[in-house]
Protein backbone atom coordinates (compact mmCIF):
# COMPACT_ATOMS: atom_id res chain seq x y z
CA UNK A 1 0.00 0.00 0.00
CA UNK A 2 3.39 2.36 -0.20
CA UNK A 3 2.17 3.52 -3.60
CA UNK A 4 -1.02 4.75 -2.59
CA UNK A 5 0.20 7.69 0.18
CA UNK A 6 2.42 8.78 -2.59
CA UNK A 7 -0.28 11.07 -3.59
CA UNK A 8 -1.38 13.07 -0.64
CA UNK A 9 -5.39 13.81 -1.97
CA UNK A 10 -5.87 10.25 -1.60
CA UNK A 11 -4.87 9.75 2.07
CA UNK A 12 -8.45 10.01 3.48
CA UNK A 13 -9.99 7.49 0.96
CA UNK A 14 -7.16 5.08 1.53
CA UNK A 15 -8.36 3.61 4.49
CA UNK A 16 -12.01 3.27 3.20
CA UNK A 17 -10.36 2.10 -0.23
CA UNK A 18 -8.80 -1.29 1.53
CA UNK A 19 -11.99 -2.03 3.26
CA UNK A 20 -14.33 -1.52 -0.36
CA UNK A 21 -11.48 -3.97 -1.87
CA UNK A 22 -11.77 -6.60 0.85
CA UNK A 23 -15.37 -6.71 0.40
CA UNK A 24 -15.04 -6.68 -3.15
CA UNK A 25 -12.43 -9.47 -2.81
CA UNK A 26 -14.98 -11.56 -0.24
CA UNK A 27 -17.95 -11.13 -2.64
CA UNK A 28 -15.78 -12.44 -5.68
CA UNK A 29 -14.22 -15.09 -3.77
CA UNK A 30 -17.54 -16.49 -2.76
CA UNK A 31 -18.70 -16.64 -6.22
CA UNK A 32 -15.24 -18.39 -7.76
CA UNK A 33 -14.34 -20.09 -5.49
CA UNK A 34 -11.34 -21.17 -3.00
CA UNK A 35 -9.29 -22.60 -5.51
CA UNK A 36 -9.53 -19.98 -8.49
CA UNK A 37 -9.29 -17.34 -5.38
CA UNK A 38 -6.34 -18.04 -4.22
CA UNK A 39 -4.33 -18.89 -7.68
CA UNK A 40 -5.60 -15.57 -8.90
CA UNK A 41 -7.54 -12.92 -6.45
CA UNK A 42 -5.21 -12.98 -3.68
CA UNK A 43 -1.71 -11.92 -4.71
CA UNK A 44 -3.99 -9.02 -6.09
CA UNK A 45 -3.57 -5.77 -3.75
CA UNK A 46 -5.43 -2.33 -3.89
CA UNK A 47 -3.42 0.62 -4.89
CA UNK A 48 -5.84 3.36 -4.30
CA UNK A 49 -8.99 5.10 -5.28
CA UNK A 50 -8.73 8.18 -7.57
CA UNK A 51 -11.58 11.08 -6.60
CA UNK A 52 -13.10 10.84 -10.36
CA UNK A 53 -13.70 6.96 -9.68
CA UNK A 54 -10.89 5.26 -11.07
CA UNK A 55 -10.04 2.52 -8.25
CA UNK A 56 -6.53 0.99 -8.87
CA UNK A 57 -5.44 -2.42 -8.22
CA UNK A 58 -1.92 -4.29 -8.66
CA UNK A 59 -0.85 -7.50 -9.91
CA UNK A 60 2.38 -8.96 -9.18
CA UNK A 61 2.84 -10.29 -12.69
CA UNK A 62 1.69 -9.02 -16.30
CA UNK A 63 0.29 -12.73 -16.65
CA UNK A 64 -1.89 -12.27 -13.87
CA UNK A 65 -2.99 -8.76 -14.41
CA UNK A 66 -3.75 -10.22 -17.90
CA UNK A 67 -5.40 -13.37 -16.38
CA UNK A 68 -7.86 -11.07 -14.32
CA UNK A 69 -8.48 -8.53 -16.77
CA UNK A 70 -9.36 -11.12 -18.62
CA UNK A 71 -11.81 -13.75 -16.35
CA UNK A 72 -12.46 -11.42 -13.72
CA UNK A 73 -12.54 -7.62 -14.96
CA UNK A 74 -16.63 -7.10 -15.50
CA UNK A 75 -17.45 -8.75 -11.91
CA UNK A 76 -14.67 -6.79 -10.17
CA UNK A 77 -16.17 -3.44 -11.34
CA UNK A 78 -19.79 -4.37 -10.79
CA UNK A 79 -19.01 -5.73 -6.90
CA UNK A 80 -16.75 -2.41 -6.41
CA UNK A 81 -19.26 -0.32 -7.84
CA UNK A 82 -21.91 -1.92 -5.45
CA UNK A 83 -19.93 -1.01 -2.37
CA UNK A 84 -19.62 2.23 -3.76
CA UNK A 85 -21.51 3.84 -6.66
CA UNK A 86 -18.78 6.41 -7.46
CA UNK A 87 -16.23 4.08 -9.02
CA UNK A 88 -16.38 3.91 -12.45
CA UNK A 89 -13.52 1.88 -13.58
CA UNK A 90 -10.82 -0.30 -12.33
CA UNK A 91 -7.47 -0.68 -13.19
CA UNK A 92 -4.54 -3.12 -13.11
CA UNK A 93 -1.15 -2.31 -12.71
CA UNK A 94 1.95 -4.43 -12.59
CA UNK A 95 3.68 -4.12 -8.68
CA UNK A 96 6.92 -2.49 -9.41
CA UNK A 97 6.41 0.07 -12.25
CA UNK A 98 3.89 2.08 -10.41
CA UNK A 99 4.79 5.41 -10.08
CA UNK A 100 3.26 8.28 -8.73
CA UNK A 101 -0.18 9.22 -10.42
CA UNK A 102 0.32 12.49 -12.64
CA UNK A 103 3.33 10.73 -13.76
CA UNK A 104 1.93 7.47 -15.48
CA UNK A 105 -0.50 10.29 -17.38
CA UNK A 106 2.09 13.07 -18.54
CA UNK A 107 4.50 10.16 -19.86
CA UNK A 108 2.89 9.97 -23.00
CA UNK A 109 -0.46 11.06 -23.64
CA UNK A 110 -0.82 10.59 -26.91
CA UNK A 111 0.21 6.88 -26.54
CA UNK A 112 -2.45 4.53 -24.73
CA UNK A 113 0.65 1.98 -24.81
CA UNK A 114 3.30 3.99 -23.33
CA UNK A 115 0.89 3.90 -20.21
CA UNK A 116 1.75 1.34 -17.08
CA UNK A 117 -1.82 1.49 -16.06
CA UNK A 118 -4.09 -0.85 -18.28
CA UNK A 119 -8.19 0.37 -17.91
CA UNK A 120 -9.60 -3.64 -17.18
CA UNK A 121 -13.15 -2.49 -16.82
CA UNK A 122 -14.74 0.69 -17.01
CA UNK A 123 -18.38 1.96 -17.85
CA UNK A 124 -20.38 -0.52 -19.67
CA UNK A 125 -19.79 0.32 -23.20
CA UNK A 126 -15.63 0.48 -22.38
CA UNK A 127 -15.57 -3.03 -20.20
CA UNK A 128 -14.46 -6.10 -21.37
CA UNK A 129 -11.12 -4.64 -23.20
CA UNK A 130 -7.91 -4.77 -23.00
CA UNK A 131 -4.51 -3.64 -25.02
CA UNK A 132 -1.83 -5.87 -25.07
CA UNK A 133 1.85 -5.12 -26.06
CA UNK A 134 4.11 -3.23 -24.05
CA UNK A 135 5.88 -0.99 -26.53
CA UNK A 136 5.25 1.90 -28.79
CA UNK A 137 2.69 0.46 -30.62
CA UNK A 138 -0.95 1.28 -30.87
CA UNK A 139 -2.25 -2.14 -30.55
CA UNK A 140 -6.04 -2.79 -31.15
CA UNK A 141 -8.15 -3.48 -28.08
CA UNK A 142 -8.68 -7.15 -27.62
CA UNK A 143 -12.28 -8.08 -26.78
CA UNK A 144 -12.18 -10.58 -23.83
CA UNK A 145 -15.10 -12.54 -24.88
CA UNK A 146 -13.55 -13.36 -28.09
CA UNK A 147 -11.76 -16.71 -26.41
CA UNK A 148 -12.13 -19.88 -28.05
CA UNK A 149 -14.50 -20.92 -25.66
CA UNK A 150 -17.18 -18.99 -26.32
CA UNK A 151 -16.80 -19.97 -30.36
CA UNK A 152 -19.51 -22.42 -31.39
CA UNK A 153 -18.16 -24.41 -33.88
CA UNK A 154 -20.64 -25.58 -36.35
CA UNK A 155 -20.41 -26.94 -40.24
CA UNK A 156 -20.19 -23.29 -41.98
CA UNK A 157 -16.82 -22.24 -39.63
CA UNK A 158 -15.79 -25.61 -38.13
CA UNK A 159 -12.45 -25.56 -40.98
CA UNK A 160 -11.58 -22.51 -40.27
CA UNK A 161 -12.15 -22.76 -36.19
CA UNK A 162 -10.03 -25.87 -36.52
CA UNK A 163 -7.14 -24.13 -38.69
CA UNK A 164 -7.37 -21.11 -35.74
CA UNK A 165 -6.94 -23.03 -33.36
CA UNK A 166 -3.92 -24.71 -35.34
CA UNK A 167 -1.83 -21.75 -35.44
CA UNK A 168 -2.50 -20.41 -32.04
CA UNK A 169 -1.75 -23.62 -30.54
CA UNK A 170 1.57 -23.76 -32.62
CA UNK A 171 2.65 -20.44 -31.36
CA UNK A 172 2.05 -20.59 -27.84
CA UNK A 173 4.00 -24.10 -28.19
CA UNK A 174 7.52 -23.84 -26.85
CA UNK A 175 8.72 -24.86 -29.65
CA UNK A 176 7.73 -22.71 -31.80
CA UNK A 177 6.25 -23.85 -35.55
CA UNK A 178 4.39 -21.80 -38.30
CA UNK A 179 1.93 -24.64 -39.78
CA UNK A 180 0.74 -22.39 -42.62
CA UNK A 181 1.77 -18.76 -43.70
CA UNK A 182 -0.30 -16.67 -43.55
CA UNK A 183 -3.64 -18.02 -42.48
CA UNK A 184 -6.26 -16.16 -44.04
CA UNK A 185 -9.76 -16.12 -42.83
CA UNK A 186 -12.25 -15.03 -45.28
CA UNK A 187 -16.12 -14.41 -45.03
CA UNK A 188 -18.95 -12.03 -44.71
CA UNK A 189 -19.35 -9.43 -41.90
CA UNK A 190 -20.69 -10.56 -38.69
CA UNK A 191 -19.20 -14.39 -39.47
CA UNK A 192 -16.55 -14.46 -36.31
CA UNK A 193 -13.73 -13.38 -38.23
CA UNK A 194 -12.72 -11.31 -35.57
CA UNK A 195 -13.31 -13.24 -33.01
CA UNK A 196 -11.43 -15.79 -33.96
CA UNK A 197 -7.96 -13.62 -34.42
CA UNK A 198 -8.58 -12.39 -30.81
CA UNK A 199 -9.39 -15.94 -29.45
CA UNK A 200 -5.48 -16.95 -31.37
CA UNK A 201 -4.32 -13.85 -29.35
CA UNK A 202 -5.46 -14.65 -26.07
CA UNK A 203 -4.66 -17.94 -26.33
CA UNK A 204 -0.57 -17.20 -27.62
CA UNK A 205 -0.95 -14.95 -24.29
CA UNK A 206 -2.13 -16.90 -22.03
CA UNK A 207 0.12 -20.17 -22.70
CA UNK A 208 3.55 -17.99 -24.18
CA UNK A 209 3.48 -14.36 -22.76
CA UNK A 210 6.73 -14.08 -23.94
CA UNK A 211 5.85 -14.10 -27.31
CA UNK A 212 5.09 -10.74 -28.88
CA UNK A 213 1.40 -10.31 -30.62
CA UNK A 214 0.37 -7.77 -32.78
CA UNK A 215 -3.11 -7.59 -33.56
CA UNK A 216 -4.60 -4.68 -35.42
CA UNK A 217 -7.29 -3.69 -38.55
CA UNK A 218 -5.65 -3.03 -41.86
CA UNK A 219 -7.39 0.31 -41.37
CA UNK A 220 -5.11 0.98 -38.30
CA UNK A 221 -1.85 -0.43 -39.74
CA UNK A 222 -2.65 2.28 -42.38
CA UNK A 223 -3.23 4.84 -40.24
CA UNK A 224 -0.01 4.37 -38.08
CA UNK A 225 2.12 3.76 -41.29
CA UNK A 226 0.65 7.30 -42.26
CA UNK A 227 1.39 8.89 -39.30
CA UNK A 228 4.84 7.53 -39.77
CA UNK A 229 5.62 9.34 -42.53
CA UNK A 230 4.45 12.16 -41.24
CA UNK A 231 6.77 12.27 -38.09
CA UNK A 232 9.28 10.85 -40.34
CA UNK A 233 9.67 7.83 -38.14
CA UNK A 234 9.26 4.80 -40.96
CA UNK A 235 12.36 3.27 -39.42
CA UNK A 236 10.53 2.82 -35.92
CA UNK A 237 7.38 1.57 -37.91
CA UNK A 238 9.34 -0.96 -39.66
CA UNK A 239 11.09 -2.17 -36.80
CA UNK A 240 8.01 -2.85 -34.25
CA UNK A 241 6.23 -4.95 -37.01
CA UNK A 242 9.20 -6.85 -37.59
CA UNK A 243 10.00 -8.40 -34.79
CA UNK A 244 6.99 -9.85 -33.69
CA UNK A 245 6.47 -13.17 -33.46
CA UNK A 246 2.88 -13.13 -34.56
CA UNK A 247 0.93 -11.13 -36.46
CA UNK A 248 -2.77 -10.56 -36.85
CA UNK A 249 -4.22 -8.11 -39.49
CA UNK A 250 -7.94 -7.83 -39.75
CA UNK A 251 -9.73 -6.52 -42.72
CA UNK A 252 -7.42 -6.19 -45.20
CA UNK A 253 -9.70 -5.43 -47.93
CA UNK A 254 -9.21 -2.57 -46.50
CA UNK A 255 -5.98 -1.82 -47.65
CA UNK A 256 -6.89 -2.51 -51.33
CA UNK A 257 -6.14 0.28 -53.72
CA UNK A 258 -4.79 2.01 -51.16
CA UNK A 259 -0.85 1.74 -53.07
CA UNK A 260 1.83 3.06 -50.19
CA UNK A 261 0.19 1.16 -47.57
CA UNK A 262 -0.05 -1.98 -49.71
CA UNK A 263 3.69 -1.67 -50.48
CA UNK A 264 4.68 -1.13 -46.94
CA UNK A 265 2.63 -4.18 -46.01
CA UNK A 266 3.49 -6.24 -48.83
CA UNK A 267 7.39 -5.50 -47.24
CA UNK A 268 6.50 -6.20 -43.89
CA UNK A 269 4.91 -9.59 -44.67
CA UNK A 270 7.67 -10.41 -46.59
CA UNK A 271 10.20 -10.39 -44.11
CA UNK A 272 7.74 -11.92 -41.51
CA UNK A 273 7.36 -14.76 -44.01
CA UNK A 274 11.14 -14.78 -44.57
CA UNK A 275 12.08 -15.30 -40.59
CA UNK A 276 8.97 -17.68 -40.29
CA UNK A 277 6.86 -15.53 -38.30
CA UNK A 278 3.10 -16.42 -38.40
CA UNK A 279 1.16 -14.09 -40.12
CA UNK A 280 -2.75 -14.06 -39.55
CA UNK A 281 -5.13 -12.28 -42.15
CA UNK A 282 -8.88 -11.79 -42.41
CA UNK A 283 -10.76 -10.01 -45.25
CA UNK A 284 -13.90 -10.10 -46.89
CA UNK A 285 -13.27 -11.98 -49.86
CA UNK A 286 -10.85 -14.62 -50.69
CA UNK A 287 -7.57 -13.48 -52.07
CA UNK A 288 -8.44 -14.12 -55.83
CA UNK A 289 -11.43 -12.22 -55.01
CA UNK A 290 -9.85 -9.25 -53.99
CA UNK A 291 -10.28 -6.12 -55.94
CA UNK A 292 -7.28 -3.46 -55.94
CA UNK A 293 -4.39 -5.63 -54.53
CA UNK A 294 -1.34 -5.84 -56.60
CA UNK A 295 -1.00 -9.18 -58.24
CA UNK A 296 2.00 -10.44 -56.44
CA UNK A 297 0.57 -9.48 -53.08
CA UNK A 298 -2.62 -11.60 -53.96
CA UNK A 299 -0.34 -14.62 -54.62
CA UNK A 300 1.34 -14.59 -52.01
CA UNK A 301 -1.61 -14.20 -49.34
CA UNK A 302 -3.26 -17.08 -51.03
CA UNK A 303 0.57 -19.07 -50.35
CA UNK A 304 -0.68 -20.56 -46.75
CA UNK A 305 -3.99 -21.98 -46.10
CA UNK A 306 -6.84 -20.17 -47.29
CA UNK A 307 -10.24 -21.12 -44.61
CA UNK A 308 -13.36 -19.30 -45.49
CA UNK A 309 -16.26 -18.76 -42.90
CA UNK A 310 -19.43 -19.64 -44.21
CA UNK A 311 -23.03 -18.11 -43.96
CA UNK A 312 -24.42 -19.81 -40.41
CA UNK A 313 -27.19 -22.10 -40.50
CA UNK A 314 -30.23 -22.69 -38.43
CA UNK A 315 -28.24 -25.30 -36.31
CA UNK A 316 -25.28 -22.80 -35.98
CA UNK A 317 -27.43 -20.13 -34.78
CA UNK A 318 -29.50 -21.69 -32.83
CA UNK A 319 -26.58 -23.28 -30.76
CA UNK A 320 -24.76 -19.88 -30.78
CA UNK A 321 -28.01 -18.13 -29.16
CA UNK A 322 -28.17 -21.56 -26.64
CA UNK A 323 -24.42 -20.61 -25.98
CA UNK A 324 -24.83 -16.86 -25.08
CA UNK A 325 -27.97 -17.47 -23.32
CA UNK A 326 -26.45 -20.17 -21.02
CA UNK A 327 -23.45 -17.09 -20.21
CA UNK A 328 -25.76 -14.43 -19.74
CA UNK A 329 -27.32 -16.63 -16.70
CA UNK A 330 -30.64 -15.74 -18.59
CA UNK A 331 -33.42 -18.92 -18.79
CA UNK A 332 -34.71 -18.08 -22.38
CA UNK A 333 -37.49 -20.29 -23.76
CA UNK A 334 -36.37 -22.61 -26.62
CA UNK A 335 -39.43 -21.56 -28.30
CA UNK A 336 -37.90 -17.98 -28.67
CA UNK A 337 -34.71 -19.55 -29.50
CA UNK A 338 -35.73 -21.46 -31.95
CA UNK A 339 -37.82 -18.25 -33.10
CA UNK A 340 -35.11 -16.35 -33.51
CA UNK A 341 -32.64 -18.69 -35.40
CA UNK A 342 -35.09 -18.65 -38.31
CA UNK A 343 -35.85 -14.80 -37.87
CA UNK A 344 -32.36 -13.49 -37.73
CA UNK A 345 -30.72 -15.39 -40.49
CA UNK A 346 -28.45 -12.37 -41.64
CA UNK A 347 -24.86 -12.42 -39.69
CA UNK A 348 -24.19 -13.51 -35.81
CA UNK A 349 -23.77 -9.63 -34.62
CA UNK A 350 -27.60 -9.23 -35.75
CA UNK A 351 -28.71 -12.45 -33.65
CA UNK A 352 -27.11 -11.17 -30.40
CA UNK A 353 -28.35 -8.28 -30.95
CA UNK A 354 -31.60 -9.71 -31.14
CA UNK A 355 -30.93 -11.95 -28.22
CA UNK A 356 -29.74 -9.06 -26.60
CA UNK A 357 -32.57 -6.81 -26.45
CA UNK A 358 -34.65 -9.76 -25.34
CA UNK A 359 -32.32 -10.23 -22.22
CA UNK A 360 -32.61 -6.68 -21.69
CA UNK A 361 -36.24 -6.50 -21.89
CA UNK A 362 -36.31 -9.19 -19.44
CA UNK A 363 -33.86 -7.89 -17.11
CA UNK A 364 -35.29 -3.96 -17.23
CA UNK A 365 -39.32 -5.10 -16.76
CA UNK A 366 -38.66 -7.71 -14.75
CA UNK A 367 -40.93 -10.33 -16.89
CA UNK A 368 -40.39 -13.36 -18.50
CA UNK A 369 -40.63 -13.50 -22.14
CA UNK A 370 -42.69 -15.32 -23.99
CA UNK A 371 -42.87 -15.94 -28.11
CA UNK A 372 -45.29 -13.61 -28.67
CA UNK A 373 -43.58 -10.99 -26.32
CA UNK A 374 -40.24 -11.51 -27.91
CA UNK A 375 -42.40 -11.16 -32.02
CA UNK A 376 -43.46 -7.91 -30.28
CA UNK A 377 -40.54 -6.65 -29.35
CA UNK A 378 -38.07 -7.59 -32.33
CA UNK A 379 -40.76 -6.60 -34.73
CA UNK A 380 -38.62 -3.12 -36.09
CA UNK A 381 -35.47 -5.68 -36.10
CA UNK A 382 -37.62 -8.46 -37.97
CA UNK A 383 -39.01 -6.22 -40.45
CA UNK A 384 -35.78 -4.55 -41.42
CA UNK A 385 -34.62 -8.11 -41.68
CA UNK A 386 -37.62 -9.30 -44.33
CA UNK A 387 -39.05 -5.92 -45.87
CA UNK A 388 -42.07 -7.75 -46.89
CA UNK A 389 -40.94 -10.00 -49.39
CA UNK A 390 -43.58 -11.75 -50.93
CA UNK A 391 -43.26 -15.75 -52.07
CA UNK A 392 -44.66 -13.77 -55.69
CA UNK A 393 -41.39 -11.68 -55.72
CA UNK A 394 -38.81 -14.44 -55.03
CA UNK A 395 -40.45 -16.85 -57.59
CA UNK A 396 -40.10 -14.40 -60.03
CA UNK A 397 -36.44 -12.81 -59.19
CA UNK A 398 -35.32 -16.73 -58.59
CA UNK A 399 -36.88 -17.14 -62.10
CA UNK A 400 -35.14 -14.44 -63.86
CA UNK A 401 -31.86 -15.22 -62.62
CA UNK A 402 -31.72 -18.70 -63.79
CA UNK A 403 -33.50 -17.64 -66.48
CA UNK A 404 -36.47 -20.27 -66.40
CA UNK A 405 -40.13 -19.67 -67.14
CA UNK A 406 -41.52 -18.34 -63.91
CA UNK A 407 -44.31 -21.44 -64.36
CA UNK A 408 -41.48 -23.54 -63.66
CA UNK A 409 -41.94 -22.70 -59.75
CA UNK A 410 -45.35 -23.87 -59.75
CA UNK A 411 -44.96 -26.80 -62.37
CA UNK A 412 -44.35 -30.86 -61.33
CA UNK A 413 -41.34 -31.01 -63.74
CA UNK A 414 -38.21 -32.51 -61.84
CA UNK A 415 -35.34 -31.83 -64.24
CA UNK A 416 -32.35 -30.46 -61.84
CA UNK A 417 -32.36 -26.84 -64.43
CA UNK A 418 -35.56 -25.99 -62.77
CA UNK A 419 -35.90 -28.09 -59.82
CA UNK A 420 -33.07 -26.48 -58.24
CA UNK A 421 -33.97 -22.97 -58.64
CA UNK A 422 -37.30 -24.30 -57.10
CA UNK A 423 -35.69 -25.11 -54.21
CA UNK A 424 -33.60 -22.17 -53.68
CA UNK A 425 -37.05 -19.71 -54.09
CA UNK A 426 -38.18 -22.52 -51.42
CA UNK A 427 -35.38 -21.95 -49.47
CA UNK A 428 -35.36 -17.73 -49.50
CA UNK A 429 -39.03 -17.87 -48.88
CA UNK A 430 -38.54 -19.39 -45.86
CA UNK A 431 -35.88 -17.48 -44.74
CA UNK A 432 -37.30 -14.18 -46.02
CA UNK A 433 -41.16 -14.59 -45.11
CA UNK A 434 -42.99 -15.65 -42.50
CA UNK A 435 -45.18 -17.48 -43.87
CA UNK A 436 -45.23 -21.55 -43.33
CA UNK A 437 -44.17 -24.67 -44.34
CA UNK A 438 -47.54 -25.64 -45.77
CA UNK A 439 -48.00 -22.17 -46.90
CA UNK A 440 -45.23 -22.04 -48.99
CA UNK A 441 -45.86 -25.19 -50.15
CA UNK A 442 -48.85 -24.05 -51.50
CA UNK A 443 -47.66 -21.21 -53.08
CA UNK A 444 -45.61 -23.84 -55.03
CA UNK A 445 -47.53 -25.55 -57.45
CA UNK A 446 -49.21 -26.95 -53.84
CA UNK A 447 -46.29 -28.98 -52.57
CA UNK A 448 -46.52 -30.94 -49.59
CA UNK A 449 -44.74 -29.16 -46.44
CA UNK A 450 -42.27 -31.86 -46.22
CA UNK A 451 -40.66 -31.09 -49.93
CA UNK A 452 -40.46 -27.65 -48.61
CA UNK A 453 -38.63 -28.87 -45.52
CA UNK A 454 -36.57 -30.68 -47.83
CA UNK A 455 -35.45 -28.16 -50.28
CA UNK A 456 -34.68 -25.88 -47.05
CA UNK A 457 -32.10 -28.28 -45.72
CA UNK A 458 -30.87 -29.42 -49.38
CA UNK A 459 -30.15 -25.65 -50.04
CA UNK A 460 -28.56 -24.95 -46.39
CA UNK A 461 -26.10 -28.17 -47.32
CA UNK A 462 -25.38 -27.32 -50.71
CA UNK A 463 -23.98 -23.54 -49.55
CA UNK A 464 -21.38 -25.07 -47.92
CA UNK A 465 -20.63 -27.30 -50.29
CA UNK A 466 -20.76 -25.11 -53.58
CA UNK A 467 -19.59 -22.09 -53.75
CA UNK A 468 -21.51 -20.86 -56.79
CA UNK A 469 -24.83 -21.92 -55.50
CA UNK A 470 -23.90 -19.82 -51.92
CA UNK A 471 -23.32 -17.05 -54.42
CA UNK A 472 -25.94 -17.13 -56.20
CA UNK A 473 -28.67 -17.81 -53.10
CA UNK A 474 -26.12 -14.94 -51.15
CA UNK A 475 -27.22 -12.55 -54.32
CA UNK A 476 -30.36 -13.40 -54.58
CA UNK A 477 -31.23 -12.59 -50.66
CA UNK A 478 -29.65 -9.78 -51.38
CA UNK A 479 -31.17 -8.04 -53.87
CA UNK A 480 -34.34 -9.31 -52.60
CA UNK A 481 -34.14 -7.47 -49.37
CA UNK A 482 -33.28 -3.91 -50.88
P1 LIG B 1 -16.55 -10.48 -38.39
O1 LIG B 1 -15.23 -10.03 -37.88
O2 LIG B 1 -16.46 -11.69 -39.25
O3 LIG B 1 -17.35 -9.40 -39.03
P2 LIG B 1 -17.08 -10.90 -35.59
O4 LIG B 1 -15.95 -11.78 -35.26
O5 LIG B 1 -16.96 -9.48 -35.16
O6 LIG B 1 -17.42 -10.95 -37.14
O7 LIG B 1 -18.42 -11.54 -35.00
C1 LIG B 1 -19.59 -10.77 -34.77
C2 LIG B 1 -20.22 -11.16 -33.45
O8 LIG B 1 -20.72 -12.48 -33.55
C3 LIG B 1 -19.22 -11.20 -32.31
O9 LIG B 1 -19.85 -10.72 -31.15
C4 LIG B 1 -18.85 -12.65 -32.17
O10 LIG B 1 -18.52 -12.98 -30.85
C5 LIG B 1 -20.13 -13.34 -32.59
N1 LIG B 1 -19.88 -14.65 -33.21
C6 LIG B 1 -19.61 -14.89 -34.51
N2 LIG B 1 -19.47 -16.20 -34.74
C7 LIG B 1 -19.64 -16.81 -33.55
C8 LIG B 1 -19.62 -18.18 -33.11
N3 LIG B 1 -19.39 -19.18 -33.96
N4 LIG B 1 -19.84 -18.44 -31.81
C9 LIG B 1 -20.08 -17.43 -30.95
N5 LIG B 1 -20.12 -16.14 -31.28
C10 LIG B 1 -19.91 -15.81 -32.57
MG1 LIG C 1 -14.35 -8.16 -38.00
Amino acid sequence: MAEAVLRGDADSSAGACESEWARVLGHLKEEVGEAAYRSWLRPMSVVERIDDGEAIVAAPTRFLRDWVATHYADRLLALWRAENPRVTSVSVIVTGIHRPNGLDRSAAPDDEANNLRRPIASRPELSGTLEIGEDKAQLSALDQRFIFENFVVGKPNQFAHAAARRVAEACANPVHTVPFNPLFLYGGVGLGKTHLMHAVAWHVRRHACDRKVIYLSAEKFMYQFIRALRFKSTMDFKEQFRSVDLLMIDDVQFISGKDSTQEEFFHTFNALVDQNRQIVISADKSPSDLEGLEERMRSRLGWGLVADLHPTTYELRLGILQSKAEQSGIRIPQKVMEFLAHKVTSNVRELEGALNRIIADMQLIGRDVTLESAQELLRDLLRSCERRVTIDEIQKRVAEHFNIRLSEMTSARRARAVARPRQIAMYLAKQLTTRSLPEIGRKFGGRDHTTVMHAVRKIEELTLSDRALAEDVELLHRMLQT
